[in-house]
């Protein structure tokens, strides 16, 4: 071991605490013992609250994911993994700052933002990505407190469980949300949404879907909601044959799927909103209202959509036809989008960091000494939170095989970084401000409980600055 090393522990800062950075550092932490080694972690994040995509992504009426946030409370409680949150980095602290005072830093800053769907008329009012929904509904300190819900009629784009997600959330009755932790604002304007129908979209065939099992069976749980198939849409070429043979979650959803389709021939009363699933059907164009005048109204009128067939393969092809759907609002659900982390080479068409195995390359394919990255921003977004951890191990070998090669950081005391925080006025917050806002918000959820019909468990708080208040209370 380096002389360095055996004299002071080895100082990394991890970027980012979504599940991906706490798995990260949780690894690094674990390896100490194995490795003889000693690391000093510091896990940053944006946001004054830990947990990313887990508490800013996940559907609110989705509580099991609660296990997962309890696993990594536990982690961050033992008390060797110093949470630095509400720094930005590129703002508060740059890439050159992280590398003066830490041998090595984890970039696990995921993908928040939604990928484009390039078509004519997405940029006209009523025309949203999901991800944005998302973060809305979440109650992300960054988004806006209020979300336009006016229209009657939604088309949600894609057939991931994002777009499930949305359409499961816009359809719902609102006071059937409310058992969650949905913030107020959110309970309010869902209240008021007049929506009759919601139309999710798929471009290729129901042996194709990108959902899993339960979220999609989950969709028939929503009161007073039906779900509407077309008997068109079911067509399976010989791919999708084989799928259903092959794969236990595709035949299970088919099944589901079909099971829904025998069901709405016998159903005998009608819901008061419904939940239409369409399969091969290609966006090709969002429509814009007419005034009188001709003129356009610059509003989400209707969705053009070209009728795909299956060509054999499980892919499709155009069969020339186009279906207009009238709808007031589009919530493109096509995927999440990593966001580039100025100064560090980034792979802009699958929006990730450029990285071998988690090691952070540069533009020709050398290792940066000391960088390295893992979760979605290594690979992509795809895949469960579950998965995060395979790719934390790996990109931790690699860290822990590098160690004589780490480049000394000039400022590694533990205090230097808190210092220059401070002298650049951030104001950071911690894990224990992070249990104070937990506790908080515990408490408004029993407030709520009182004052109200239904049990609470949890009202989050936003905006930003009333998080940092009750943090660094
Ligand atoms: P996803 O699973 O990759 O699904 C994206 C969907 O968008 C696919 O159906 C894809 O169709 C479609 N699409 C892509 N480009 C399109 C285009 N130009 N036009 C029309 N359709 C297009 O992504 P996601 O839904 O964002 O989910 C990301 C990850 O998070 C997934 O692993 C998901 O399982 C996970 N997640 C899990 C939960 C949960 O509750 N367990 C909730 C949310 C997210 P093709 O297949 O034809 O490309």
């Amino acid at each position: 071991m380096s002389e360095t090393f055996s004299s002071r522990p080895v100082r990394v800062a991890v970027v980012g605490a979504g599940p991906a950075g706490v798995y990260a550092s949780d690894i690094l932490a674990k390896a100490q013992k194995k490795h003889d080694l000693r690391f000093s972690i510091d896990l940053f994040d944006r946001y004054p609250a830990p947990f990313g995509l887990i508490r800013y992504g996940v559907a609110p009426d989705h509580p099991r994911i609660k296990g997962i946030i309890k696993a990594l409370h536990k982690v961050m409680d033992r008390g060797d993994i110093r949470l630095l949150g509400n720094v930005d980095i590129g703002t508060d602290l740059s890439i050159e700052d992280l590398r003066s005072h830490y041998d090595a830093v984890i970039f696990a800053t995921g993908a928040i933002k939604d990928a484009d769907l390039n078509i004519p008329g997405v940029e006209l009012e009523g025309s949203y990505g999901a991800a944005d929904f998302v973060s809305w509904y979440d109650g992300h300190p960054d988004y806006p407190r209020d979300w336009p819900l006016e229209a009657e009629q939604i088309a949600v784009i894609g057939n991931g469980n994002v777009a499930l997600d949305v359409a499961r959330v816009l359809s719902k009755h609102a006071e059937d949300l409310l058992t969650t932790e949905i913030p107020d604002n959110v309970y309010r304007e869902l209240e008021k949404s007049p929506v009759s129908d919601v139309h999710v979209f798929g471009r290729r065939g129901p042996a194709q879907v990108k959902f899993t099992p339960l979220e999609l069976r989950e969709l028939s749980h929503s009161r007073d909601v039906d779900i509407v198939l077309d008997e068109e849409d079911f067509d399976f070429d010989e791919a999708s044959d084989e799928a259903i043979k092959s794969n236990n979650q595709i035949k299970t959803m088919v099944n589901t799927l079909t099971n829904w389709l025998i069901e709405q021939e016998e159903r005998t009363e009608e819901a008061s909103r419904r939940l239409h699933l369409h399969f091969l059907h290609q966006p090709v164009e969002i429509l814009e209202g007419k005034n009188e005048d001709g003129s356009g109204t610059g509003k989400v009128a209707g969705i053009r959509f070209e009728r795909m067939e299956l060509d054999g393969t499980g892919n499709v092809k155009g069969t020339g036809e186009y279906l207009d759907y009238e709808v007031q609002a589009v919530y493109r659900a096509i995927g999440y989008f990593g966001s580039e982390v100025s100064g560090i080479p980034f792979d802009d068409k699958r929006g990730v960091i450029l990285n071998e195995a988690g090691r952070v390359l540069d533009e020709e394919g050398r290792h940066i000494p000391g960088t390295y990255a893992t979760g979605w921003i290594k690979r992509g977004p795809v895949g469960l939170i579950g998965h995060t951890k395979g790719d934390a191990m790996e990109t931790i070998d690699c860290l822990i095989s590098d160690i004589e090669n780490l480049p000394e950081a000039e400022s590694p005391d533990e205090q230097a970084i808190v210092d220059l925080l401070e002298s650049r006025g951030v104001e950071y917050t911690t894990w224990e401000g992070w249990l104070k806002l937990d506790e908080h918000e515990l408490q408004l959820g029993q407030k709520a409980t009182a004052s109200g019909s239904v049990e609470r468990e949890r009202v989050k708080v936003v905006p930003r600055e009333d998080m940092v208040q009750i943090s660094r209370a």
